[in-house]
């Protein structure tokens, strides 16, 4: 993009901090939206940038809380589209993962959080049109999980310091003399061994483990695109969901209502296998290269990457995985793939 002296923004996008985009406010939170995080080092963003921001729509935020801080994001996208007209824009809304990961995936506050999404968009969509750029711009709208309800924790380490595995620190956290190790993805969990070789009593710990729903072997991992380095990666039954704790009481733990919003006490998650049933997420696409009216059932998330070149007309590197979803464009034909 920059190659082609092309404007580009980003908005609390993932993964953007130090990258060269012409217009960035980088993702201000790590990846856990609880954590009482200050705001990001000015080194990541664009500093004259996120200070103009800042000045302009800093009074609508509230440090990281929601609504208020998609609020500020969108004002500042909203300003960014109008005068700036970034060639490609990439908004990062999080409102509705917090609402659902606090009250649960269908609750109201949830919905109502939908509806806030929605006047968001509208106001993106109308800042192209006063920007005159509407008729040009293709629209994504897309989420990269959905969630599944929760009301109970697996703290795997606690069971590993049980026997002597690990050793917790009065933190609550594991000391780096471990022998087995889960490090959590919510709804599955990575295990790590080192210098350990009764593995046959590690998997029937996991097995027998109650709200586990499979345990996968490093080959199988591997196979899924999961972290190869791994020794087992255990699925969680929906309602379950695993934390790195090692100062609980029990291994398995209900969730106390009462603390709720605090740090890695959910109600809804995501990072479970992605071929758990009714859990997908969604993409919607708008714009002049778009087919109308179409509906393609299903695709992989990696299809989107391959897509979205395919939308601003670059070239998708062929070594990358997934496929253009070409049902979904205008001009764009099964041959060409
Ligand atoms: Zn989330």
């Amino acid at each position: 993009m920059r190659r082609q002296h092309r404007k580009t923004a980003a908005f609390l996008w993932p993964v953007t901090a130090g990258s060269k985009i012409t217009y960035n406010l980088a993702e201000i939170f790590p990846n856990r939206i609880w954590t009482n995080q200050v705001l990001v080092s000015l080194k990541a963003s664009s500093p004259a940038f996120l200070l103009r921001m800042n000045q302009k729509y800093g009074h609508l935020r509230r440090g990281i809380q929601q609504p208020e801080l998609d609020d500020f994001i969108t004002a500042c996208a909203v300003d960014t589209l109008k005068h700036k007209k970034p060639w490609l824009t990439l908004i990062h809304l999080v409102d509705m993962d917090s609402m659902r990961h606090r009250y649960g995936v269908r609750s109201d506050e949830a919905l109502a959080a939908l509806h806030r999404l929605d006047q968001r968009v509208g106001r993106l969509i109308d800042a192209t049109i006063e920007a005159g750029t509407f008729a040009q711009t293709n629209f994504a709208i897309l989420g990269d999980h959905y969630q599944i309800n929760v009301d109970h924790m697996i703290h795997l380490n606690q069971a590993f310091a049980k026997r002597g595995w690990l050793t917790p620190t009065t933190a609550g956290t594991v000391k780096n003399d471990w022998h087995v190790w889960a490090k959590s993805c919510d709804g599955s969990t990575y295990v790590y061994t080192r210098n350990f070789a009764d593995l046959k009593t590690l998997r029937t710990l996991l097995e027998q483990t109650p709200g586990v729903e499979r345990v996968s072997d490093q080959q199988t991992a591997q196979a899924r695109g999961a972290d190869p380095t791994c020794r087992f990666m255990v699925e969680a039954q929906a309602g379950y969901y695993f934390t790195d704790e090692t100062n609980r009481a029990e291994v398995v733990e209900a969730v106390d209502p009462d603390s709720l919003g605090q740090p890695d006490r959910y109600h809804g998650v995501h990072g479970y296998d992605p071929l758990k049933p009714d859990y997908f997420t969604t993409l919607v696409l708008n714009g002049p290269s778009v087919k109308e009216n179409q509906t393609i059932e299903r695709a992989d998330l990696i299809d989107e990457a391959p897509t979205f070149a395919a939308l601003l007309g670059v070239k998708f590197p062929n070594a990358l995985p997934g496929h253009t979803l070409l049902d979904a464009l205008k001009g764009a034909s099964h041959e060409a793939d």
